[in-house]
């Protein structure tokens, strides 16, 4: 709780001077100072807090103070009350979820970003920022070898294609979710009211917030499809499955409208076949989106390039660089071939906003793009991290998290204990004990839970789970930035530990040769 030395005294109203360039200048030092700290010792720090909930209020005051803190006492308290209770994304041993890299360049970017502090929502509010934006984005688009239809320098002036910077993956989808509406709409004539004939499809491996979007966007529930995948195709969405559901819903009179391919599913990295889909729903003048949030950043390699063939027939692509691509949270970038089917119901205009290069046409105003108005200048820390790094350095950065994925699969595989039980395909393996005696499955399921409780209460690594096919899966993600070969062997060498300690060593064939 403050003590009296934390205080100073309350200035005067004119001598209150919040970007005083000595203050800037000092505590951005000490803020740079203790962020070094903190890198230098997250490795050894609990990866997932042991706090309870409501841990916080106990540790700070429950109203603010008239006078002023001194930042030594407001990093104390950082360091007292704030990292205790912090999950480590940044911990080299963080192998959860997927992971969301940084790196240097991202931080001074987004340090920059925030200093210039432009809201650019339009062209004239920062015209560097939109146009670095739109570069930026062709930039990754090449990388990703994405089609010209999707640039904004594309040569043909019958194009109309470009990208923007989303927050996350989400907005990319509600956007474009709201475009495929209006578009369906205007198609089957039918006005507003025939919201409720419109369909959205996706697999039941497609992300919950595609589901989500789609509430908020006014599809009927009811007209939300989850199509079945199936573990013999690897938890992708099949062609055949995705047009029998299309073909009894336009026989029933609906309209399909809009169809979420995923590039690289949450649950176990399934690639849905983005050419074949996109045949199915040309057939039925529905939109497809390619979500390829987390394997996007794989697609700079021209080995991981694959996954995205037929991308050339989708209405739209994103992938989030703040995921696998060193870029920091929060960034996502989206692509549409055609920029004016979300200006349309995206778009406003109103008079204080009004200026000569947005009523010229001659600029896009990013504003018409996304939910919101205000916007960060999210293009700049990608841009300094792509000539940070070069091309080359991504690439190696991906490849290098997918060999020490390969590593730690091989490891997997010489424990007999243990399968991998879907193909892994980046830097993601989804693995288990093996189900065991008469209750087969039921056992399996049990004692993973087990297992994995036990590997994260030792605050050593901090590793998530899935339910795929039906199987209680445990998913090892490579890619948090500190992460080197040393921990990946370490991780697994805890968890066999962990194995040993629940089945009982005598049951680790490893111990008995
Ligand atoms: C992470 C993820 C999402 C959700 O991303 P947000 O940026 O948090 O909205 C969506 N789809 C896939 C495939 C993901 O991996």
């Amino acid at each position: 709780m403050g003590s009296l030395d934390e205080n100073l005294p309350l200035p005067s109203i004119h001598g209150f001077k919040p970007l005083d360039l000595g203050d800037l200048r000092e505590q951005v030092h000490q803020t740079v100072d203790f962020i070094m700290d903190y890198y230098k010792n997250v490795e050894s720090f609990p990866v997932l807090p042991s706090v309870q909930p409501g841990y916080l209020r106990g540790l700070l005051p429950a109203t603010p103070s008239d006078k002023p803190t001194t930042f030594d006492a407001i990093l104390r308290d950082l360091r007292r009350a704030i990292l205790p209770g912090l999950t480590h994304w940044t911990s080299p041993n963080f192998f959860a979820y997927f992971p969301a890299t940084l790196s240097s360049a991202a931080l001074a970017g987004d340090l920059l970003a925030s200093a210039f502090n432009p809201v650019a929502f339009n062209w004239l509010s920062s015209p560097a920022a939109t146009e670095l934006e739109s570069l930026v984005l062709d930039w990754l688009a090449h990388l990703l070898r994405l089609p010209s239809r999707f640039l904004s320098s594309s040569a043909s002036t019958a194009a109309h294609g470009g990208g923007v910077l989303h927050t996350t993956t989400s907005e990319a989808i509600l956007c474009t979710l709201v475009a495929a509406r209006e578009a369906a709409l205007r198609r089957c004539g039918g006005g507003a009211a025939a919201i409720s004939r419109l369909v959205a499809y996706g697999s039941d491996q497609t992300h919950s917030t595609f589901f989500k979007a789609c509430r908020i966007a006014g599809f009927d529930p009811a007209h939300v499809r989850s199509v079945p995948t199936r573990s013999e195709s690897e938890f992708s969405l099949e062609p055949a499955s995705l047009r029998a559901a299309m073909a009894a819903d336009a026989a029933a009179g609906l309209v399909p409208a809009y169809v979420c391919a995923t590039v690289g599913t949450t649950s176990s990295t399934a690639v849905d076949p983005v050419g074949p889909i996109s045949e199915v729903a040309a057939e039925f003048g529905a939109w497809v989106h390619v979500d390829a949030a987390y394997a996007g950043s794989a697609c700079v390699c021209p080995e991981f390039r694959q996954y995205l063939d037929g991308v050339e027939r989708a209405d739209s692509v994103s992938f989030s660089p703040h995921k696998w691509l060193l870029a920091c949270l929060d960034c996502t970038c989206l692509w549409v071939r055609d920029t004016r089917l979300l200006t349309g119901p995206l778009g406003t205009d109103p008079e204080y906003l009004k200026n000569g290069p947005s009523e010229s046409g001659s600029v896009v105003d990013l504003k018409d793009l996304q939910v919101g108005v205000g916007r960060r200048f999210r293009a700049l820390k990608l841009w300094m991290v792509i000539r940070t790094y070069g091309v080359a350095n991504l690439r190696a950065h991906i490849r290098s998290d997918v060999q020490m994925a390969q590593g730690f699969e091989r490891m997997v595989r010489l424990d007999p204990r243990f399968e991998v039980v879907v193909p892994r395909r980046f830097a993601l393996v989804c693995f288990r004990l093996r189900p065991r005696g008469e209750m087969g499955e039921a056992w399996a399921d049990k004692e993973n839970r087990r297992l994995l409780e036990m590997i994260n209460e030792s605050g050593r690594v901090y590793i998530t789970h899935t339910v795929v096919g039906g199987k209680y899966v445990l998913r090892f993600a490579v890619g948090s930035t500190l992460t080197e070969e040393r921990h990946v062997a370490g991780a697994w060498e805890l968890i066999t530990k962990k194995a040993d300690e629940l089945l009982g060593a005598e049951n680790n064939p490893a111990r008995n040769i």
